[in-house]
């Protein structure tokens, strides 16, 4: 079997490939006295043996010629494809980033977080009274640009992402809006603490990206279509019914007549049956 291999391997890439098949062949029909061919042999299975590299480089690229799968995306192993058209910025600490906020106005939205649900935007309700007050965060579109860890551009390219701070963060952003206009300058950020994403801001000269015609009007262009969506890397907006369920009260609401919805009225209208 493994022979068989061997011989397929090199009937494809060598043109010595038959010399080596004669050679195995006469090897089965008189193995013993053909001793001396055997340096030759080995030589022949090192070189089939490298092969395998050539054979997955090529792979790659004949994967890459099939093109699109409808409904989905061909990506690389390395890439990572968000869920939402729009994602958060990530800062890390050996490296600065270099952002501008493109909208003065921030979105404000009340968090909580529940373990096996992740950060859910604050219904005013349950939530409050059993997790205690929600967390304040604010939000604003941004663009990030390609830089070196230095925080300094190497291309002209810019990317959307979605920036989320504190109250404390908030204020270090009012500080730069007040002197500079939060929107006329790029920001250079850098990251002290990685898993709590402390982070300080600094000016870095005017909004580069606004002296580009075509990058401002592609900002524009994509926060119109997707403002809507600024919130979903952020929080997660439940239902009341998925609320309800997380926090483990799903009965207690339905016997309190807790219908405020169609879902609801559905399904207690269904259970008799
Ligand atoms: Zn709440």
């Amino acid at each position: 079997m493994q022979e068989k291999n061997d011989f397929e391997f090199d009937d494809f890439d060598f043109d010595q490939g038959l010399e080596l098949k004669e050679s195995e062949e006469e090897k089965k029909v008189q193995p013993k006295p053909k001793a001396q061919e055997k340096p030759k042999v080995e030589e022949k299975k090192a070189e089939v043996f490298e092969e395998p590299k050539k054979v997955e480089g090529s792979e790659d690229d004949f994967f890459g010629d099939l093109g699109e799968v409808p409904g989905g995306q061909t990506v690389g192993m390395e890439e990572k494809i968000s869920r939402f058209p729009v994602e958060r910025i990530k800062f890390t600490s050996n490296y600065k980033s270099l952002i501008s906020i493109v909208s003065p106005k921030k979105v404000a939205v009340k968090t909580h977080y529940l373990d096996g649900v992740g950060s859910f935007v604050c219904q005013g309700s349950e939530c409050c009274e059993m997790l205690g007050m929600p967390k304040v965060r604010y939000i604003f579109p941004i663009i990030e640009y390609d830089t070196n860890r230095e925080g300094k551009p190497v291309s002209k390219s810019v990317q959307h992402k979605v920036l989320s701070i504190s109250e404390d963060q908030n204020q270090d952003l009012l500080a730069i809006h007040r002197k500079e206009g939060l929107t006329s300058v790029d920001i250079l950020v850098i990251c002290k603490d990685e898993q709590f994403q402390k982070t300080s801001y600094f000016v870095d000269g005017e909004a580069r990206w606004k002296k580009d015609a075509k990058i401002r009007q592609s900002v524009y262009e994509f926060w119109k279509q997707n403002f809507k969506f600024i919130i979903a890397p952020i929080a997660r907006q439940l239902t009341r019914k998925r609320l309800l369920e997380a926090l483990g009260i799903g009965a207690k609401a339905d016997q309190q007549g807790g219908v405020e919805n169609f879902e609801d009225v559905f399904e207690s209208d269904s259970s008799p049956m």
